[in-house]
This record gives C-alpha cells, structure tokens and sequence, in this order.
C-alpha cells in the first residue's frame, strides 16, 4: 500500500500497522514533509466511535527525533491493539462509545536524520507561539539564536512548523470536541525516574485541570499500588517557551470551557538506562534510549499497564473527568498542597 522508505524501521513499522489494519479502524496521511528529495508522511490511527464529543483518549510519540523509543513503545502497543480489536469484546464494546486515537510520529524527519528537531533545526516542543512567563533554562527552555543550537523556537513572526500546526489541528479536529480527553505524550532523555507531566511548562501557574489530574492519580495509586511514575506538573523540573500542549490547553480553556482535555507528557528516566550502561553516554542515540535488547523490551511492558489504564480511565470518565461541586473543592485544596505550596 505504501512506498517503503529504506533505513527507516520506524516508518517501517508504521506502514505495516496501516497494511494490517483492514476494517477496525482507520489510517490516514495527516501531512507529508518534505525534506531533501524526499516527502515524509505523518500518520495517525483512529479506532471507536466518530461521535464528536465522545470521551477520546490520544496517544502521541516521536515529537524529538532522537527518541526513538516513545515511537517504538506507542507503535508496539498499537500493533497489540489492531489484534486486540479483532476479537476482544470488552475492547469492541468499549470503542461503541469511545475513539482512542494514535498519532506515533510527529516528526518523521528528525527521526530519520537522528535529530531532537526537524529538518529546519526547530524544537517542535518550543514552538507554540508562548513565552515562559519566568525564567527558563538558558538554551534548554528555549531560544531565537539559531537552528545550529538545539531547543531552536523557530523565528518569531513566523508560523508554527508544519508537524506542530498538523498535530495541533489533529487535536482540535480529533480531541477538542470531547466532552472528556486524555492525552499521552511519549518522550525519553530527563531523569533518573519515569515522570507523568501535566500542564504548565509556560508558568508556575495553577493549572485548572489539576483536580482532574489528582483524580486520575488516585485512581493509579490505588490500583497499581507500585507503579513508578512521578506526577507533577512540568515546571516543577523545568519552565520552556513554546510548549505545544501548554498552547493547545490554553485554547482549549478559552473555547471548550465545559469538555475536560487532560495532556500528560511522559519523560522517561533515560539516565537510568546510562546508570546501567554506561557505555551508552558515548552515543547521542544512548543517552534517550534503551540500547540493550532486553531493556528495550522490559521499557516496553513497563509501559503497557498504564497505557491499558488510560483505556480504562477514558470510559470511566465519571471517576476522574466528571466532578461534583463538594469533590472538586476537595480535590483542588489537596492539589494544592501536594504541587502547589511554595517550593521556589
Ligand atoms: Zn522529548
């Protein structure tokens, strides 16, 4: 069905999930990107219902090129998924009311060449026209020098770059309109530990959904009582300008008030990986990803639980989404105590 692209397992993988997905769900060519002579695609996944405001649960890889290993998890855990759909009841039954969508490589390019940005040096995650309202990391947080510095923002009276302005309208289109929505963001390289990062990088503000995320977090805590993620909001382990799902909830916020749209950013501990092997800090490759056969695998099942959790946690959106007045007071004192007491 599609052309093959040579040393590109990834995109690879991708075409083989499109090939083998028949009549469960649908595959399309959100945008293609040309770089050099050659035009890459960016393909997203839907499955469920096509009902506008039905609870939506978007699982999203590849924002940074180099790591590698969020496409490989999101793309393994969606070829489970293809097979799944085809037999399992409680699955099929669950997609009547829901749609569970799987955007697995946003920057095909930067994956292609190796690279955090895409073809035009950009960081793709520093490229929402957003500034911190803080101080930032010098570089880290994002810069207008030049795309030969990584963490490049893009110019400022420019528009947004084609893989941001298409996963953008993908979620406008696809997530927005749900009346309840979990996004998973899969990144690698920051930490010793696995982090779950909500909204905002932008600021230090009180993030509104944050009796939602608190919500969701009991729920894990009480039912996987030894999963290892961090919970916190993204600031506190650093501030950015430009941060992609900090724009998009601010939109969100100011149009949909009544729907609920939760993004989580996961960053996985890669320096667990160079702890373990540390070989691996010799390669730029090493330093996002697991290298070792094994660890790649055991990465993988470490994070199939919690991508199972979320399919169940979007067709049970009245324990997390769907607060009553008492419970939401409740909860957001206790978010408040638990992310927001000074810590400056
Ligand atoms: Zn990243």
């Amino acid at each position: 069905m599609y052309s093959a692209f040579k040393d590109f397992p990834e995109l690879e993988d991708l075409h083989a999930c499109a090939d083998s997905i028949s009549t469960v769900g649908e595959v399309r060519e959100e945008a293609w990107v040309r770089y050099r002579h050659h035009d890459f695609p960016i393909l997203s996944f839907r499955f469920g219902t096509t009902e506008p405001e039905a609870p939506t649960l978007l699982f999203v890889a590849g924002v940074h090129g180099l790591e590698k290993i969020g496409t490989h998890v999101v793309t393994s855990f969606l070829k489970s998924f293809i097979r799944l759909v085809q037999w399992d009841h409680t699955l099929i039954h669950l997609l009547s009311s829901c749609r569970i969508l799987f955007y697995p490589l946003v920057n095909p390019v930067g994956m292609f060449l190796n690279t955090r940005c895409n073809g035009r040096g950009v960081d793709l995650m520093r490229n929402a026209p957003i500034d911190a309202e803080e101080a930032t990391l010098p570089l880290v947080g994002g810069h207008r020098l030049g795309p030969w510095l990584p963490w490049y923002r893009g110019e400022a009276l420019e528009p947004m770059e084609i893989e941001a302005t298409t996963l953008c309208n993908f979620v406008r289109k696809h997530v927005f309109p749900s009346r309840h929505s979990l996004i998973l963001d899969m990144h690698s390289g920051f930490g010793l530990v696995d982090r779950l990062w909500f909204p905002y990088a932008w600021s230090h503000r009180y993030y509104p959904q944050a009796p939602r995320v608190l919500a969701l977090k009991k729920l894990l805590d009480q039912s996987y009582p030894h999963h290892v993620y961090v919970i916190e909001p993204q600031h506190h382990s650093y501030t950015t300008h430009g941060d992609l799902w900090d724009y998009l909830s601010l939109e969100h916020q100011a149009s949909f008030a009544s729907g609920v749209m939760l993004p989580l950013t996961m960053e996985m501990g890669s320096w667990h990986w160079v702890r373990k092997n540390p070989r691996q800090m010799f390669s730029s490759f090493g330093i996002f990803n697991p290298v070792l056969p094994h660890r790649v695998k055991r990465t993988e099942r470490r994070h199939f639980f919690l991508f199972d959790f979320l399919v169940k946690a979007i067709a049970s959106g009245d324990r997390w989404a769907e607060l009553d007045g008492q419970k939401k007071i409740f909860l957001e004192r206790k978010a408040r105590q638990l992310w927001y007491a000074v810590r400056r």
